[in-house]
């Protein structure tokens, strides 16, 4: 039996706290939506030749491109797809947040990454570079996709499949986001599950 694809979302998810993954997908709880990610979903805002840096030319921009590959065992839909004039392929993320003049956090570099592996599975092209555009400050970011960012996702895929098979809750940590996150409600506490307004299935 084929196993089922894992959203590139969890990827995210899982480079921001492995306790995540666990809570959506063996719990079935999920963070319900913030404003900020209903006003991202519902602006309509595609992805355009201006949240590209500007040495970057396009030949062609596919919008919400659906991707999925059984052997990397993932799928998703990317925000945009770029070619290049010079025939490049390059993924590229719009994301509903500031970095400031930081480098983005991992858990965006992971996913960009995944999708970036997808790309390639789906399109038999190597992809070398894809861009981060963080809508808040206007930030565009090129991300060089190394192997061993590579292999950081396809380990990470490999974990959370264990925590999904296995029914296995990662080893809590006491990490800065903490405090503020949503899921503190249920990983927190020890008689777990959460109220059933946000449990899913
Ligand atoms: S409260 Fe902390 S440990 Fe729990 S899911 Fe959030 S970040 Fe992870």
């Amino acid at each position: 039996m084929e196993e089922e694809l894992l959203p590139v979302s969890l990827i995210r998810q899982y480079f921001f706290c492995p306790q995540i993954p666990y809570i959506n997908m063996v719990l079935h709880v999920v963070e319900p939506e913030t404003e900020s990610m209903i006003s991202g979903r519902t602006s309509h805002e595609k992805f355009r030749a201006q949240h590209l840096p500007r040495n970057m030319k396009p030949r062609r921009i596919a919008t919400e491109v659906p991707l999925s590959s059984p052997k990397l065992g993932l799928c998703g839909i990317l925000d945009a797809l770029v070619e290049t004039v010079f025939g490049e392929l390059v993924p590229c993320e719009m994301k509903n947040s500031s970095i400031g003049c930081g480098n983005p956090p991992l858990k965006d570099r992971a996913q960009l990454t995944a999708y970036a592996m997808l790309v390639e599975e789906q399109y038999r092209k190597t992809v070398k570079r894809g861009v981060l555009f963080y809508r808040e400050d206007g930030r565009k970011v090129v991300l060089t996709v190394d192997e061993s960012m590579r292999r950081l996702v396809i380990k990470a895929v490999r974990e959370i499949r264990g925590i999904v098979e296995a029914e296995r809750m990662p080893e809590r940590k006491n990490l800065s986001a903490c405090p503020s996150c949503w899921y503190n409600r249920i990983c927190r506490s020890s008689s777990s599950p959460a109220p059933s307004a946000h449990r899913i299935r």
